[in-house]
């Protein structure tokens, strides 16, 4: 078969042409569609491959799962009655979509390696070599860990050393699994109750002050007198390093104030925490972090180097692919104290901070994001918009049916919690839906 034009994309203000060799795809998996674009001016035919896949996605059951909330919001049956922690939308080894193609169910990462530059674009194959974003449903019913992930140059180096020491990526002391970053957005879907940032050093003072445990006397002592970076380091570390008698009669006195102040939002989610994880130092973590609940719509930002939590509620998430997790407790994991230190930022994040405020334009809410990895919009109640396609994205439908159509003729509908893919040869298109849908990219 002749090598045929397969895709026309838009790219630095000029349209292109790409070919791609049909005769030598190796998974013989391209079916052919005629269809017309105008471009300045002249109208072309080509030939082109399939722009929209309905992704198949694997359900994670981590025990932190809510049983019912991915069930309740987009009806997918849970019959075993085990936890759906997470949905995952993308490529990632660990739980990688399925597409069909030419009626083939296909792993989405294979697909992406049959013509990487046309799938993912050519701009992030340079960059990334990959898809460089995994999008997530999460719904947590038990709080997961305390975690801090690191920055991109303390996790290439990071991995470089353990790499270099021959540490396999699967022993349980492994801190870095890759070497990447892992900033993360989530967007609420229901209350979405979180940890996120530092408290104001004052702030953390008088709450330590407040419990008046003896043992941890001198540590709070230090911290009034040092309320800057260096002092706050020294006491997130010393108290993550308390060990035998001493943590156990300070997680004690902690929960005894917490008992005699239950009516206090603060201390009922220290006594439900103490529940979950009974004994664990992270159960002073909410008195040294931020403790917001996101009301369904709203988004935060978790940056690189900034300790974080989520405790309960369902949301979407959407992350750079990466696995890096330095815990800092709620956890029986292994913690490396020192290169969590290492790896964290010691400044407080002022509270009325942490919401992300989108910038609205063509229909979406486009949320602001600081690192090139994934871009995350939200659409809403939406007539044909047209959307221009510069990287391989993913429509997740929230609240109800989403239908897509490209000028060659193509359309695929989803119904809600069901999700598509879209590689970047396609160009552009259109959506509509009656409800939200949310748009990954890059
Ligand atoms: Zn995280």
């Amino acid at each position: 078969m002749p090598e045929q034009i397969v895709g026309l994309w838009y790219n630095s203000c000029v349209f292109e042409q790409r070919k791609l060799a049909i005769d030598t795809d190796p998974m013989n998996t391209k079916i052919l569609m005629k269809s017309v674009f105008e471009i300045k001016g002249k109208t072309m035919t080509a030939t082109t491959s399939p722009c929209f896949f309905r992704m198949h996605n694997v359900i994670q059951d981590y025990a932190w799962g809510s049983k019912t909330s991915i069930e309740s919001l987009f009806g997918v049956a849970n019959p075993e009655g085990k936890p759906q922690a997470e949905i995952w939308m993308g490529a990632h080894p660990n739980g990688c979509s399925q597409i069909d193609v030419a009626g083939k169910a296909t792993r989405l990462a294979e697909f992406i390696e049959t013509d990487k530059a046309a799938i993912i674009g050519e701009a992030t194959d340079k960059q990334f070599g990959e898809l460089p974003y995994l999008f997530k449903v999460l719904a947590a019913e038990k709080a997961l860990s305390i975690q801090v992930h690191p920055s991109k140059t303390q996790a290439e180096a990071g991995f470089a050393k353990e790499q270099q020491a021959g540490i396999p990526l699967s022993a349980g002391h492994r801190n870095y699994k890759d070497p990447n970053h892992k900033p993360e957005l989530v967007f609420a879907l229901t209350p979405y109750q979180a940890m996120n940032g530092f408290r104001e050093f004052a702030d953390i003072v008088t709450l330590f002050r407040a419990l008046e445990i003896a043992d941890l006397h001198e540590l709070v002592i230090a911290l009034e007198e040092n309320q800057n970076e260096a002092g706050l380091r020294q006491f997130f570390e010393a108290m993550l390093s308390l060990q035998g008698e001493v943590k156990d009669i300070a997680v004690n006195g902690l929960l005894t104030y917490a008992e005699h102040h239950k009516g206090d939002e603060l201390f009922a989610l220290i006594l439900d925490l103490a529940d979950q994880y009974p004994g664990d130092i992270g159960l002073f973590s909410p008195l040294m972090l931020n403790v917001l609940t996101l009301q369904p719509g709203e988004a935060m930002f978790l940056d690189a180097c900034t300790p974080h939590a989520y405790i309960k509620g369902t949301g979407l998430e959407i992350m750079a692919n990466s696995d890096n997790v330095l815990r800092a407790g709620l956890t029986p994991k292994h913690m490396d104290i020192a290169e969590l230190v290492a790896s964290t930022r010691f400044v407080p994040m002022p509270a009325d901070t942490l919401l992300l405020a989108p910038e609205q334009s063509e229909g979406g809410l486009h949320y602001p994001i600081p690192v090139p990895d994934f871009k995350f919009s939200v659409y809403h109640n939406q007539q044909e918009a047209v959307l221009n396609v510069a990287s391989a994205e993913i429509l997740l439908a929230i609240d109800a049916a989403l239908t897509v159509n490209h000028s060659n003729g193509e359309t695929l509908t989803v119904e809600k919690g069901e999700s598509v893919f879209i590689p970047t040869y396609a160009g552009s298109y259109t959506a509509t839906s009656t409800g939200r849908f949310a748009r990954a990219y890059n």
